[in-house]
């Protein structure tokens, strides 16, 4: 009998071993991601590095490399209710991973008959997460998703009770595993044996959700919008969120400043989110102001913002404002930099030290 299953891929490397290891038994998988708004392979700074890049997505190239579907889900809409009001609670920032698995797991449960398979996987690894990966918590989740004996976790199975397609032969549970913890080494070396050759850094996480960072930036949004965090934020207010260097101006505004050339042009993109702001004489980045700031606010901003690049050696710096599709200008001092950093609303993390949690 052919036996077909369905893996969750986020694309990294615990998630991909699952799937390579489900194939090397003969199963068919059907690979699906989730798209929660949040995560980080979605972000558009992956268009960063230059204006001609292809999106990089690491689920679809973990497909492409093991030759599988993914299907892409998206669950923004519904997941509101999972990241505001999570029955569970939040991890260490404002990531709510029981609820999120939960969510995510039973979004798939119904597809398994849909697409013809017979039981579920994913790529968790006992013990490597704090709060969704001990085994009361998987049992919580296995149960609430209404799946309890059809989640098999191959990197972990040997540690956990059978479940139903090892018991039924499905799956051979002689050739699975039994890792635990934070330790990627057992995986890195299944990679080299199987000859997964390229994957993403297994340190690099992919929910902006686990980043203190950015949880930081988000309560400051509910504070300052009318919603709060009743109304479900708009796509781009989550992206900017995701992006650049991020000052508190007022209670009415916002200010996000790009760091770098791909954040330049990806604030440019998004410059009918606010008032877009930039040096006009000496190079500098791009901004853009959000909300609904006072002339003082705009002020404001265009002195933290002509305070970063060579403009801050300037007495004055002639800043180039546009809104709604009217350009204007001001001469403005740059703001000392002890002030501007007493502004900063927790910086985003850099490509570089991006170390969030990841989901399997
Ligand atoms: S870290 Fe993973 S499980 Fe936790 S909230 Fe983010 S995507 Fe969900």
């Amino acid at each position: 009998m052919s036996v077909r299953a369905i893996g969750l891929l986020s694309g990294g490397l615990d998630s991909t071993l699952a799937a390579k290891m489900m194939m090397d038994q003969g199963i068919e998988v059907h690979a699906v991601h989730f798209n929660t708004g949040f995560c980080l392979t979605d972000n558009p700074d992956r268009l960063r590095q230059s204006p001609g890049d292809l999106v990089r997505h690491d689920a679809l190239r973990a497909g492409e490399r093991l030759g599988i579907p993914v299907e892409m889900i998206d669950i923004y809409d519904e997941y509101w209710d999972v990241l505001t009001k999570p029955k569970h609670g939040y991890g260490s920032a404002m990531n709510p991973c029981i609820d999120c698995r939960s969510k995510m797991i039973s979004v798939a449960r119904p597809l398994m008959e849909d697409r013809g398979a017979q039981f579920l996987f994913t790529g968790e690894v006992l013990g490597q997460r704090p709060m969704s990966q001990h085994k009361e918590a998987m049992k919580t989740i296995e149960r609430e998703a209404g799946v309890a004996g059809f989640l098999l976790r191959p990197l972990s199975a040997k540690l956990l009770a059978p479940t139903i397609p090892e018991v039924r032969g499905w799956v051979d549970r002689a050739r699975l595993v039994s890792y635990v913890g934070r330790t990627r080494k057992p995986q890195m070396a299944m990679a080299r044996e199987t000859g997964l050759e390229e994957y993403p850094s297994p340190s690099g996480g992919c929910c902006s959700l686990a980043d203190k960072g950015f949880a930081t930036r988000l309560q400051d949004l509910f504070a300052h919008r009318p919603g709060g965090s009743e109304e479900r934020l708009e796509r781009t207010e989550i992206y900017l969120l995701k992006t650049g260097r991020h000052f508190r101006i007022s209670d009415g505004a916002k200010l996000v400043v790009a760091r770098d050339d791909g954040e330049n042009r990806f604030l440019h993109f998004h410059r009918r989110a606010g008032w877009r702001l930039e040096a006009l004489d000496v190079p500098g980045p791009v901004a853009i102001l959000t909300g609904l700031p006072s002339e003082e606010d705009l002020t404001l901003a265009a002195s933290i913002v002509a305070s970063y690049g060579p403009g801050r050696a300037h007495g004055l710096v002639r800043m180039g404002v546009e809104h709604g599709g009217q350009a204007s200008e001001l001469s403005i001092a740059p703001m000392d930099r002890a002030e501007t950093n007493r502004l900063g609303v927790h910086r985003n993390k850099s490509r570089r030290d991006q170390t969030g949690a990841s989901i399997q």
